[in-house]
């Protein structure tokens, strides 16, 4: 075991221990550990990565939690170079660039040129000519926080709002436009969007300085791995060895003069710090001391729904549409019963054997029944019906595998930010306490590396 890994007598504390063996845990420990601190990482499941889940099947590789890790902010694709990870990231196919929604039962292609946006049959012209209007139609903003849905609307109109942000959203979070936070979901947008009361002048004006200051966008991939994403978790818990401990089931968290006891799975920890980098309905019921866990009841109102991921493979003959692009995403006002499909297989190249390709189905979310109490006959027959509807496909699939959340992703709703609020307050009156991960620094993957990297350093006072 390395120095860093273990505190130097058994009697002395960590300097760190985490709870959650997500990304976002394995990420602070790993950031602990790269400033000589001693760190451990304490997780419930038989295997770190939390809601990362790839897996091997028939020849196929699959995704049941996350597709894509998004790389737009360098210090992530720096911290992957630290990792050695870089250099192995697997970019998405050009050919994905191309997304098709679902309008009247038929996948069609979001414009990606000037044509397809003036000629291409994905919005009425009446939808067209408002969105064209926004420079000079954008409405007053509400008076307090706004939701995503109503800020669009606001901008683009009622039909550009149901036929791009609603599926957007559904991609993002299973979520509800009308129910997320523009600021606490979407903190990019309004930002770009803060500089002029229309958001197309307000992100020209960005460019343009942008470009005057001679500053450059940084450049955007989207990136997987070539053992898909379960990669960065692995490589994370090799690196850290037998600092992460997995089937951990925490008993008690004490205070102490010198920081936290750990009680679990029957054994006493000493830490003198603790980041608790759990989803909202662990953090709630973490047994922590009655004062922390009382305060963290108010956690149990974030809404985390159920969703649901099918990897479902076949031969390539057996279906019609050319699989040509990301994949297609199911508006709500379409009413069907699964959120969208992915083409995996076009998405990453090589991710299903010979002559057969490989899709993702999803369902659930926000506005849809829990698709994880149904059998796997009445999921079976969703699933399939649905994508054979949606595809043209004939004949029975050669993998079906489904992969269920029933907590999947936290929805940042309006009023979020008193959790925040809640975290800092809590964080300044127990120096030794830090929360990271999705339930506070924002759901992609990116934001779950800098969470816990950021406040593991924090915490540990490192520059
Ligand atoms: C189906 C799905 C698809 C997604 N798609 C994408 C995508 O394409 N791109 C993207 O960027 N993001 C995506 N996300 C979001 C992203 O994957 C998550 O937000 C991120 O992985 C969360 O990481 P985390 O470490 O904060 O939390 P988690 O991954 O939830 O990890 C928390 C860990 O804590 C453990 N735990 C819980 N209770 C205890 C306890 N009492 N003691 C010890 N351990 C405990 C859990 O077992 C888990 O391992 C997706 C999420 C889901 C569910």
């Amino acid at each position: 075991m390395p120095a860093s890994d273990a505190p130097s007598s058994p009697v002395q504390p960590y300097d760190l221990a985490v709870v959650g063996g997500g990304v976002s845990g394995l990420s602070a420990a790993h950031a602990a550990r790269q400033a000589g601190r001693s760190a451990i990482v304490l997780e419930r499941s038989a295997a770190p990565g939390g809601s990362v889940h790839t897996l091997r099947r028939d020849g196929f590789l699959a995704e049941g939690g996350p597709h894509t890790l998004l790389l737009s902010d360098p210090r992530v694709s720096d911290w992957l170079e630290e990792l050695g990870l870089l250099a192995q990231a697997v970019d998405a196919n050009p050919a994905a660039a191309k997304r098709f929604i679902l309008r009247g039962g038929v996948p069609t292609p979001l414009p990606y040129s000037a044509g397809s946006f003036l000629f291409g049959g994905w919005m009425s012209a009446g939808g067209k000519l408002r969105l064209l209007a926004e420079p000079f139609r954008h409405g007053r903003p509400p008076a307090g926080e706004e939701s995503i849905g109503h800020w669009f609307r606001r901008h683009f109109g009622e039909e550009a709002a149901a036929t791009i942000l609603d599926p957007f959203v559904s991609g993002i979070y299973a979520g509800d436009p009308d129910q997320l936070s523009l600021s606490a979901a979407f903190p990019r947008i309004e930002e770009a969007a803060s500089r002029h009361p229309s958001a197309v002048r307000s992100f020209l004006r960005t460019a343009k300085e942008r470009k005057k200051s001679g500053g450059r966008r940084p450049k955007r991939r989207l990136v997987s791995f070539p053992e898909g994403l379960g990669q960065l978790p692995a490589t994370l818990a090799a690196e850290l060895g037998p600092a992460v401990r997995t089937r951990q089931d925490l008993q008690s968290i004490t205070r102490e003069s010198e920081g936290w006891r750990l009680t679990v799975n029957g054994e006493d920890l000493r830490a003198r710090r603790l980041l608790l980098a759990l989803p909202p309905e662990a953090l709630a019921r973490l047994p922590l001391p009655d004062d922390l866990h009382g305060e963290l009841q108010a956690l149990t109102t974030i809404v985390s729904p159920p969703l649901t991921g099918v990897a479902v493979g076949y031969r390539r003959e057996q279906i019609r549409h050319p699989l040509d692009g990301f994949g297609v995403l199911c508006p709500f006002r379409e009413r069907r019963k699964i959120l969208g499909i992915l083409f995996d297989s076009t998405l990453f190249p090589g991710r299903a054997p010979e002559g057969q390709v490989l899709l993702s189905v999803f369902l659930g979310g926000r506005r849809q029944e829990d698709p994880t109490v149904l059998d796997e006959d009445a999921l079976r027959a969703r699933v399939l019906g649905e994508a054979r509807d949606i595809l043209g496909i004939e004949g029975e699939p050669t993998l079906f595998h489904p992969v269920h959340w029933p907590h999947a992703i936290p929805q940042y709703d309006l009023g979020y930010h008193r959790y925040g609020e809640l975290f800092d307050r809590l964080e300044t009156r127990e120096p030794g306490l830090t929360f990271a991960g999705n339930t506070r620094d924002g759901v992609a993957l990116g934001n779950c590396v800098l969470s816990g990297k950021d406040r593991a350093e924090k915490i540990l006072g490192i520059a």
